[in-house]
């Protein structure tokens, strides 16, 4: 058995979503002069490694809180769309999920790698389609996820989509390129359990038994 952190380290130089607050770790106390070593967090809730809530975009949607636990664990894949250039769509979905004889249905998730959080960094990432979303979303997946800042760009209209149909959307994984070719391993993101949160940050993993 083997586990593989997806999670990046949250830190002052975390990367932010372009106009969301930066993150800061102040030292509240210190052996040296408390006694005690403790920090200050102030980081939004999409900062890092973060899940969405379907209240991000949905009026009346479920605050992250308010998703049930189960919600954020369950057998999930990795399509390898580093290649991509602007969309994944359905049809290359479908194409890369057959190469790994992968089936996806109800309560799984299905990841996306595109580099961007390794040799792709700072040059543009391919997002999610409404068709790709509406199919994700008619198999009844638990969620979707990218290794890089969206799903999507404006107008969101696949995050609409898809937190409207109660898929979670993870953003900023990482370390996706190790689950490449394995299929059907477990995943695990549990959020915070923020009152009223549009979403929050997870340290999540895979616990892949074979491959
Ligand atoms: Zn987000």
């Amino acid at each position: 058995m083997r586990i593989v952190d997806l999670s990046m380290t949250i830190s002052e130089d975390m990367r932010v979503y372009p106009g969301d607050p930066r993150t800061i770790v102040y030292t509240w106390a210190s052996r040296s002069l408390h006694g005690y070593y403790a920090n200050l967090i102030v980081m939004g809730e999409h900062a890092g490694t973060h899940v969405d809530a379907p209240a991000h975009f949905v009026e009346d949607g479920e605050t992250v809180d308010l998703v049930p636990v189960e919600k954020f664990m369950g057998k999930g894949v990795v399509v390898d769309v580093s290649w991509v250039d602007d969309e994944v769509s359905g049809e290359i979905i479908h194409r890369e999920l057959g190469k790994l004889s992968t089936r996806i249905g109800v309560g799984w998730f299905v990841f996306f790698y595109t580099g961007y959080s390794s040799e792709r960094m700072n040059r543009d990432y391919p997002v999610l389609s409404v068709d790709a979303a509406q199919m994700l979303a008619s198999r009844g997946v638990n969620g979707v996820g990218i290794d890089a800042p969206s799903i999507d760009h404006e107008p969101y209209r696949v995050h609409r989509l898809l937190l409207g149909r109660g898929v979670v959307i993870y953003e900023n994984l990482v370390n996706l390129d190790e689950l490449l070719g394995c299929a059907g391993f477990m995943f695990v993101g549990f959020p915070l359990k923020i009152s009223g949160g549009s979403a929050s940050p997870v340290r999540a993993i895979a616990v892949v038994e074979e491959c």
